[in-house]
Parts: structure tokens; C-alpha cells; sequence
């Protein structure tokens, strides 16, 4: 799998790390599939205000908003459109998932909620304009994935 990253999107979301400092931020991340097994990020949901200093967990409900609006903007067009996974930051520690991190997206796609897959991205801002992303993909019964993450440089408009 492959996931692409917009400019527009990758610059929305360093602006909100900016703002949120050495805090974790994060949300759900919503997808275009391209391709089979190629998906481009088109937009993501933030809750600013939920994080700690090394915890992010997000309100479930704030983001099933953001989900439904998407849903509203893109015709519900469900198979070319829809959730792709989660994403939060690490402004203290390296990209990489944590167990807590792991065993929540386990629980994700567990089955209970009707997720099939999903995508963990992690971000970490380095000297306040670099960033780096980790990619996981998650798919139930199976061990998580590392996955590619692209740079796209052209402005998505949804
Ligand atoms: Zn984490």
C-alpha cells in the first residue's frame, strides 16, 4: 500500500503543530483512494485540545462529525472516498508507535467496529519546519505493516 500526502494537507497539518507546540494533537485522516492499494490523504480532522505532552486521545465524537461532513462534500461516495485511519504527533519522542499506540488501532480493527483497515500516521515536527512521518497499516489478524508515504506536491481541492 502507499499512501500520497498532498502539499495543501502536509502544510494544514504543520501549521497546527506549530500552534500545539510541544503538545500531542491528532484526529482521523480521510482518503481518496487512486488506485488499487493507493490512497491520497484529502483531508483530517485535529483536536487541539484533548493531548498531553506524551498522550493523545481523541474524542470520538468530535471526529464522527468531521467524518459525516466529508461524507456530505465528497457526494457519500464511499468507495472512492472514505476513512483511511488516525493520525497523531510525537513532539517529544521518535515516530514510531508506541505499544499504547499499537494496541489501539488493534482495537480499531478488531472487527467490533465494522473497520476493515486503517492507517496509523505519526508526525513529528524536527526544528520547526522539517517533519517526519511513520506510516503503519493495520488490517485485522495481522501484524502491523510499515507502509510508504509520498510527498505529493500538487494542491488537492475538495
Ligand atoms: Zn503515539
Amino acid at each position: 500500500m502507499q499512501i500520497l500526502l498532498p502539499t495543501d494537507v502536509l502544510n494544514k497539518m504543520r501549521c497546527h503543530m506549530l500552534r500545539a507546540g510541544r503538545r500531542e494533537i491528532g484526529g482521523i485522516i480521510m482518503g481518496e483512494e487512486v488506485e488499487d492499494q493507493k490512497f491520497r490523504i484529502v483531508d483530517f480532522s485535529v483536536d487541539c485540545s484533548s493531548g498531553s505532552h506524551s498522550n493523545f486521545v481523541r474524542d470520538a465524537e468530535q471526529h464522527s462529525q468531521a467524518l459525516t461532513d466529508f461524507f456530505e462534500r465528497t457526494g457519500a461516495d464511499y468507495r472512492r472516498y472514505n476513512y483511511l485511519g488516525e493520525w497523531h504527533t510525537h513532539p517529544s519522542y521518535e515516530v514510531q508507535p508506541s505499544l499504547q499506540d499499537l494496541n489501539a488501532m488493534k482495537d480499531l480493527v478488531d472487527g467490533s467496529g465494522g473497520v476493515e483497515f486503517a492507517v496509523l500516521l505519526i508526525a513529528r515536527l524536527k526544528w520547526c519546519s522539517q517533519l517526519e512521518f511513520s506510516a503503519s497499516l493495520f488490517v485485522r489478524d495481522y501484524e502491523p505493516t510499515p507502509i510508504g508515504l509520498v510527498h505529493e506536491k500538487l494542491i488537492a481541492r475538495y
